[in-house]
């Protein structure tokens, strides 16, 4: 093999670390730079796995995925009295970002792990592409790879004509030990992703691992995700303002809302879920909320700089392939270098557009169902486009259950 580059990664979440595994495992000499200052925690509860989610951990670790997610057989429906309106088999795992996380971070060398480094430029010439830092530090590299997420500094240096847009509606959610649940809940939940249409969206509901990975029922933890809309402006914009009066961008982390709006989801939750999901976002002790943006770039390579996962192109959650699709690009972009020889500009020219019709082609199918739920109201329960799934509808599943 050819001699194989030296690689800057961009954020140190699920995308790049991801991304860093796979072309360090090429035999590539790679470095991450995460902004935050403490190992990431606690993002965005649950997780619906694709085979592409976990690929690093089955076929490099021989970990299967039954260790760090939990299989439910049944996707179910329900009425607001309780009552199962449609029923069917599924084969779905669902994680927690944490869970993930944890286990990639425990497959890649700490030294190279580089904490408190805010990316702030980056820039390059014809041999060698260069990142600034707030820090004061600086490197070069080969190939920098982007994954700095939603509100990506990369993106707004590479692609500054593109913004974030507001899809119209956020994510309300929240998670809860099962331990905190009474049996009956428990027995109504504990074997289904659960759905509920609202008279404006729909809330789902499903058991991810508990703290430290737990996978038994009744040790497990339970998440909500509530889609509701609020109107831009003054409405949205209180909304995102933090207890402390901080205005916050695209979310508000746990313990951070405001009181009324807190107590203001639990007297709805109360007063128009059916029974079990009820239970669960009443009892939730801080519900946040993430806002349903859509964002797209027209290019992902720029020269020897390129931007993976949702620094690229975020797309609404109702696919539950956000994840998926950054590890999707991180696995082609290893395929790419590798039939280049390890020539970067080379690889990214080749790996661009065919992720970017994978992006925009789930783009696409997510907003139509995010629009379908929150504006049309056409949502049919079974209906199969409502499937979770990254290069098509249904795809998030796994072999065995
Ligand atoms: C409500 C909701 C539900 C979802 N459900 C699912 C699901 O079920 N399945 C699924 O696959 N996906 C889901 N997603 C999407 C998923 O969370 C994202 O697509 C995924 O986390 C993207 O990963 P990423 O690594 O690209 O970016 P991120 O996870 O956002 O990571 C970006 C990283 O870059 C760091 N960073 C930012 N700026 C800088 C900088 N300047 N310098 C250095 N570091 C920086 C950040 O600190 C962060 O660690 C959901 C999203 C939402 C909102």
């Amino acid at each position: 093999m050819s001699h194989m580059p030296r690689i800057a990664i961009v954020g140190g979440s699920i995308g790049g670390l991801t991304a860093a595994l796979v072309l360090r495992d090429l035999g590539c000499d790679v470095n991450v730079y995460e902004r935050s200052t403490a190992e990431l925690e606690a993002r965005g509860a649950g997780i619906v796995l694709h085979p592409v989610t976990v690929r690093y951990f089955e076929e490099r670790r021989h970990l299967d995925a039954a260790r760090v997610s939990v299989s439910l057989p049944w996707l179910r429906f329900l009425d607001r009295d309780g009552s199962v309106v449609h029923e069917e088999r599924t084969n779905y795992r669902f994680s927690s970002w944490n869970t993930l996380y944890r286990n990639l971070l425990a497959c890649f060398d700490q030294n190279r792990y580089h904490l408190g480094h805010e990316m702030i430029d980056v820039e390059q010439d014809d041999r060698r592409a260069r990142l600034r830092f707030a820090n004061g530090a600086t490197t070069s590299a080969d190939l920098v790879v982007c994954a700095d997420g939603v509100s990506s500094r990369s993106r707004a240096i590479l692609q500054p004509h593109v913004a974030p847009r507001y899809a119209g509606y956020v994510a309300w959610r929240g998670t809860i030990p099962e331990s905190e649940l009474s049996p009956l809940t428990l027995r109504r939940l504990g074997d289904a992703i659960t759905y509920h249409l609202t008279a404006e969206g729909h809330v789902l509901i499903y058991p991810i691992p508990g703290p430290s990975g737990e996978l038994t029922p009744g040790r497990r933890t339970q998440g909500f995700v509530w889609y509701h809309n609020y109107a831009d402006g003054g409405e949205l914009h209180d909304l995102l303002t933090d207890r402390t009066g901080r205005r916050r961008d695209s979310s508000v982390p746990p313990g951070r809302m405001q009181d009324p709006y807190v107590s203001w989801v639990r007297r709805y939750a109360a007063a128009t879920f059916p029974p079990a999901i009820a239970e669960v976002v009443t009892r939730t002790v801080d519900p946040f909320v993430q806002v349903v943006l859509d964002v797209a770039v027209r290019r992902m390579a720029f020269g020897r700089v390129c931007l993976i996962g949702d620094a690229a192109i975020l797309v609404r959650p109702h696919a539950g392939a956000g994840t998926a699709k950054a590890c999707s690009d991180a696995w082609a972009l290893r395929d790419a270098l590798h039939e280049a020889g390890g020539d970067p500009q080379t690889a990214l020219a080749a790996w661009a557009p065919r992720q970017l019709a994978v992006g925009h082609a789930l783009m696409e199918r997510a907003r139509w169902m995010g629009d379908g739920s929150q504006f049309r109201h056409d949502w049919t329960p079974g209906d199969p486009r409502l499937r979770f799934g990254l290069y098509q509808a249904g795809d998030s599943v796994f072999d065995t259950p």
